[in-house]
């Protein structure tokens, strides 16, 4: 009887289908109960000081733990995002990446930036502001030292809103950067009016330097824009050295990759920001 239903039923109900599927359910209850039971861990990615080769931040990456094997969050912050659990999630990402980053700030001797993905759902509901307080209070963080990153997509459904938001989350004391710079589409006169302090260049430009001159173009393009509006920038995905050659010569302040250090638990931290990068 599909035959009957024509193109458009169809589609409906196929996608219908999908989102009822016994795979999706099972995996819904088992995000449900890991987000109950906090069954979660972070990974921390260091960010280099391009000028001093000193590591100063990290980007907290969550993880899901399965047996041996690390489910990322592709695989199951979509599904969070649709089902809601990305609230409690979120919340609980704020906390154990400020308390964690003071863990580390007692070994190192100072406390180093910790720069935590926020997610769309998470962006707009109205808990966020409680959330990010509570994490700052239950771990005493400078609040200076939190880095918010949010995407261009996050903030163009409702700018006003948006924009009113991150007000009230630079109020608190804490800074804001916007992840996966250049692959949305927020325009230049939006970017102006933005409190943001940090723009993320999105590694769709970094894997193909120094040889792709388009992709050359657009770096130094985004790298001269941070610098007229007085913002930092971060290169993301930088696995070579001619790539981070690149960079530093273009004057890139910071650069995050595999090159400089893959994502990693707290306990591999001491060491990586006691030894920087050579
Ligand atoms: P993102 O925030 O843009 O994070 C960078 C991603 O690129 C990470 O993937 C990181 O492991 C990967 N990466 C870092 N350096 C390199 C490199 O040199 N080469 C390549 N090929 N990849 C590199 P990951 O950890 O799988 O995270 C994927 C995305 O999931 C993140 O993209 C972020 O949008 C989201 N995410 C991660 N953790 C959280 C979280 O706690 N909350 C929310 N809402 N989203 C998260
Ligand atoms: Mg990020
Ligand atoms: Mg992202
Ligand atoms: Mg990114």
């Amino acid at each position: 009887w599909a035959k009957a239903e024509g193109g458009g039923e169809l589609r409906f109900f196929s996608e219908r289908m999908n989102q009822n599927s016994a795979a999706r359910l099972r995996l819904e209850s088992e995000l449900r109960r890991a987000v109950a039971e906090e069954a979660f861990t972070l990974y921390y990615q260091p960010k280099l000081d391009v000028t001093t080769h000193r590591f100063t931040s990290m980007e907290a990456l969550i993880r899901w733990p399965q047996g041996d094997k690390m489910v990322s969050p592709a695989d199951f912050i979509p599904l969070a995002e649709e089902t809601n659990l990305i609230v409690p999630l979120g919340a609980w990402v704020l906390r154990r990446a400020c308390m964690d980053t003071m863990t580390l700030g007692q070994q190192l001797g100072y406390v180093p930036g910790i720069a935590i993905n926020l997610s769309a759902r998470q962006f707009r509901q109205p808990g966020l502001l409680d959330a990010v307080r509570d994490a700052i209070e239950a771990s005493a963080i400078p609040p200076e030292k939190v880095e918010l990153e949010i995407t261009e997509s996050m903030v163009m459904d409702d700018v006003e809103s948006a924009i009113e938001t991150m007000r009230a989350l630079r109020d608190l004391g804490v800074e804001l950067a916007i992840d996966d710079f250049g692959t949305g589409y927020s325009s230049l006169s939006y970017l102006k009016r933005f409190p943001v302090n940090t723009l993320k260049l999105d590694r769709a430009f970094v894997g193909d330097l120094p040889h792709d001159a388009e992709d050359a173009a657009i770096t130094e393009s985004v790298i001269v824009l941070a610098k007229t509006l007085k913002l930092h920038v971060v290169a993301e995905g930088v696995e070579t050295r001619d790539q981070l050659a690149f960079l530093s010569e273009q004057h890139c302040a910071y650069v995050q990759g595999f090159l400089l250090a893959r994502p990693g638990p707290l306990e591999a931290m001491p060491d990586i920001f006691c030894s920087g990068f050579t």
